[in-house]
């Protein structure tokens, strides 16, 4: 199959979340089974010319827009895949569009024009198609940004004419529902839609444009990136809105969970950490965990279990019952074993100044960097004991999966990717080794405070089962050759 993964982000150039993991790895596990695949992304500012080298190979597409002409190039990178082989990256330019200093925002405004700047992104990738010769067979499209592609291939008929675009087909991959692309109609206009897709049951969304809306109405197939999340987006709670449009298309949705990239995730190769360390020899463990200690000027005390979050400080994530949680967590001292905390996240303004102050109250038990940093990252999955992600609603969550990897049992609420990847500590599943983490349920502190001592009571009174429980998570296959066979199958469902 020829695939086209187009995406607004991709680890390592430019990364905002999830998204970006999941760009920089399905392509490189789908080309291992095969397949002739390229990425096509925006050329930001932010990405380094230095270390990634583009080759100038489209240098001028005249886009004839309703607003005027502009002018675009497409540069090439590359992803090197697993034999070696170069898998390509386009990249986008248009000066003015791409090349501003953040993706999406900037000091946490969005840039308002963000609805228009991925629509032309999805328009220029097609054109890129065009210039390049190379017309896919399908094309994955990812969230709202990419939505439009397959709207203007089904509704811009210059772009049919001969081009053999015409029989392209388009899975279209719903990473957050919660994120939509909501904007007034004149980009409609402006990006020379005609005007009989401001209809609702196409782009209209009261009275304005939903370009996720188009991207589920318009492809030929689309994939959530869990099972569990899959089922949840077809109800009002978490649909956004949208669950209806779900409900109609709920027999050409799947559910795949993601996988990690487990050489970039590797707790027995990972260059970021003060020790390498695996299943069989955990003891290099103990150094990440004073690693971290030092870091956050925290007690250096390996018997205090060490509690971490790594996240966008965003409602989603849970962030107002943890806030709740967290005093109460840390009042109890345990008789000077109680747990310590660690905070690496950007986001929200309410929880920067939270996580400011609790660091203030709390020196030498709770550690805060806000900030984005993935080296850190890295280093505080491996040091942490326990690691909390208590989502409100979570797509699947990478973050879980990277601490299970590292011998970090998460507690997770029981939603999306996070119920399908965790297996809740009951004295059965931990007997059976089957325990990954602890799960609960409802979205309270009470819950959440409940599961954390569940976690710390086990650290702290059976370091044996302790151990079987770490062991256990570290087992766990997570892997993206796994995914990509599911996606593979799928690619071929939406091919027929
Ligand atoms: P989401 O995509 O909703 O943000 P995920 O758990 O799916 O959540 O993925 C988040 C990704 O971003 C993970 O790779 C995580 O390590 C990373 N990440 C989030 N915040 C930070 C941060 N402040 N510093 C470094 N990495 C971060």
């Amino acid at each position: 199959m020829k695939i086209l993964f187009a995406t607004s982000e991709m680890a390592p150039l430019a990364k905002t979340g999830g998204l970006a993991d999941v760009a920089g790895a399905l392509p490189r596990a789908l080309a291992a089974l095969g397949h002739d695949v390229a990425v096509v992304m925006p050329f930001y500012g932010a990405i380094d010319r230095r270390s990634v080298r583009p080759r100038l190979i489209l240098p001028e597409i005249i886009a004839d827009l309703p607003i005027g002409r502009r002018v675009l190039s497409v540069w090439r990178t590359g992803l090197t895949g697993s034999d070696g082989e170069e898998i390509p990256v386009y990249l986008v330019e248009d000066q003015g569009m791409f090349n501003r200093p953040q993706l999406y925002a900037d000091h946490g405004r969005e840039y308002p024009d963000n609805a228009f700047r991925f629509g032309y992104f999805s328009l220029a990738a097609l054109w890129m198609c065009k210039g390049l010769g190379w017309i896919p067979d399908l094309i994955q499209c990812n969230d709202w940004q990419t939505a439009l592609i397959p709207i203007f291939l089904a509704r811009l008929p210059v772009l049919r004419a001969d081009s053999g675009l015409g029989a392209v087909r388009v899975l279209f991959a719903i990473h957050n529902m919660s994120y939509q692309g909501i904007c007034p109609r004149l980009t409609l206009d402006q990006l020379g839609l005609p005007p009989e897709t401001f209809v609702s049951d196409e782009l209209e969304y009261y009275g304005r444009i939903n370009l996720l809306k188009g991207g589920l109405v318009f492809s030929h197939r689309l994939v959530t990136v869990s099972r569990q999340y899959a089922r949840e987006i077809q109800t009002p709670e978490f649909g956004c809105g949208l669950d209806g449009v779900l409900r109609k298309r709920s027999a050409d949705l799947t559910g795949i969970l993601n996988g990690i990239d487990t050489d970039e995730w590797n707790p027995a190769t990972d260059h970021r950490l003060a020790a390498n360390y695996d299943a069989g020899h955990l003891i290099g463990k103990t150094a990440c965990k004073r690693d971290i200690q030092r870091r956050f000027g925290l007690r250096p005390d390996a018997r205090r279990p060490l509690l971490a979050t790594i996240s966008r400080l965003a409602d989603q994530k849970g962030f107002d019952i943890m806030t709740e949680a967290l005093p109460a967590l840390l009042e109890d001292d345990q008789g000077g074993r109680g747990a310590q905390f660690v905070l690496l996240g950007t986001g929200q303004k309410e929880y920067h100044e939270f996580f400011r102050n609790l660091a203030d109250r709390w020196p030498g038990r709770v550690g805060v960097e806000l900030g984005f940093d993935d080296a850190l990252a890295h280093r505080i999955e491996a040091g942490a004991d326990i690691f909390l992600m208590p989502s409100r609603f979570e797509p699947c969550g990478l973050n879980q999966l990277y601490s299970m990897r590292y011998g970090t049992p998460p507690v997770v609420r029981r939603t999306g990717g996070l119920a399908d990847s965790v297996e809740n500590a009951t004295p059965r599943a931990l007997a059976e080794g089957r325990a990954t983490g602890f799960v609960f349920t409802p979205h309270t502190s009470q819950a959440l405070l409940a599961a954390v001592r569940r976690a710390t009571k086990l650290y702290a009174s059976q370091p044996a089962a302790w151990r079987s429980l770490m062991k256990a998570d570290m087992a766990k296959d997570f892997s993206w050759s796994r995914a990509a066979r599911e996606y593979e199958r799928v690619m071929k469902q939406t091919l027929r």
